[in-house]
């Protein structure tokens, strides 16, 4: 049998460390098709909690990072023009709502205001998607379930009337234990360590909003520790994947560096 979004999905299981009963509460809006929306901040494990699900449903996952250039013809599909003429392309959404996949919209608020326009009816009871280039109006497959997310930290607002249409899951940073724990499984890295990065990760988040946009992310710790990993020592590692990614003010670099070497 044929079957599309092959691609899209999931050959392992994604390592996941819940936080709560994330796990649970994404399985009942699944188990209602409900659309999903995940807020927090970036490098915080909504991705890493997306393909974990997808996994635990046994569903293909389509997942679309949105820049200020995605347009709705970019999630939707496009005719395309070959030797043999023009055919008609799905889009990633398109696919997804067809085939019965997860289609996972990350960093939705950055995305052109048009793409609203094709996601709103996919996130009520029509459950459709027009495609209105191809003249088509596609029913969405049973197994088809929307995930959108954003950062409530960054520059841009998600409207109201789209938010309005989800259910919420609002992600922070891991707690102390549960993040040193992702730090050694990801980078195999040992307790002690993990829990140092952890803790100078903390001290950052403390300068955000005091002239840091926001402090060190999870992602950015795995980084660091996959630098020791690779043979730095942690203190170069914490300058090269931690200070000089957060800040290119002097002062707040100076705090930073200060604060890497009472660690280490
Ligand atoms: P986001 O989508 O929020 O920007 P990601 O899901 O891409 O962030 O997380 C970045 C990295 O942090 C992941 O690749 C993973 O290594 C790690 N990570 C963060 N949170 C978790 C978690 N709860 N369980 C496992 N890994 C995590």
């Amino acid at each position: 049998m044929s079957d599309p979004p092959a691609d899209w999905r999931l050959e392992a299981k994604p390592y996941y460390r819940a936080t709560g009963d994330e796990c649970e509460r994404f399985e009942a809006a699944w188990s209602q098709r409900l659309p999903v929306l995940l807020k927090g901040p970036t490098g915080c494990g909504k991705t890493r909690f997306v393909e974990h699900m997808a996994w635990r449903l046994g569903k293909p996952l389509v997942t679309v990072a949105c820049n200020e250039d995605t347009t709705a013809g970019d999630l939707v599909g496009r005719w395309l023009l070959d030797a043999a003429g023009t055919r008609w392309q799905d889009g990633p959404l398109t696919l997804a709502a067809r085939h019965g996949a997860i289609c996972y919209l990350d960093e939705i608020v950055e995305a052109r205001a048009d793409t609203a326009v094709v996601i709103h009816p996919l996130t009520d009871t029509r459950r459709m998607l027009p495609l209105e280039r191809h003249g088509e109006l596609v029913k969405a497959h049973a197994d088809f379930a929307l995930v959108v997310s954003y950062n409530p930290g960054g520059s841009r607002g998600l409207k109201a009337s789209t938010r309005q249409r989800f259910c919420g899951f609002e992600f922070g940073y891991p707690g102390c234990e549960e993040e040193a724990e992702i730090l050694m499984h990801e980078a195999g890295i040992e307790v002690e360590l993990a829990s140092s990065l952890v803790a100078l990760g903390c001290r950052s988040r403390r300068l955000a909003g005091h002239g840091l946009e926001e402090g060190a992310s999870t992602r950015m710790l795995v980084r660091t520790a996959q630098l020791v990993r690779a043979g730095m020592t942690p203190a170069a590692a914490c300058r090269m994947a931690l200070v000089a990614p957060l800040t290119d003010d002097a002062p707040l670099r100076d705090a930073l560096l200060a604060a890497v070497d009472a660690s280490f």
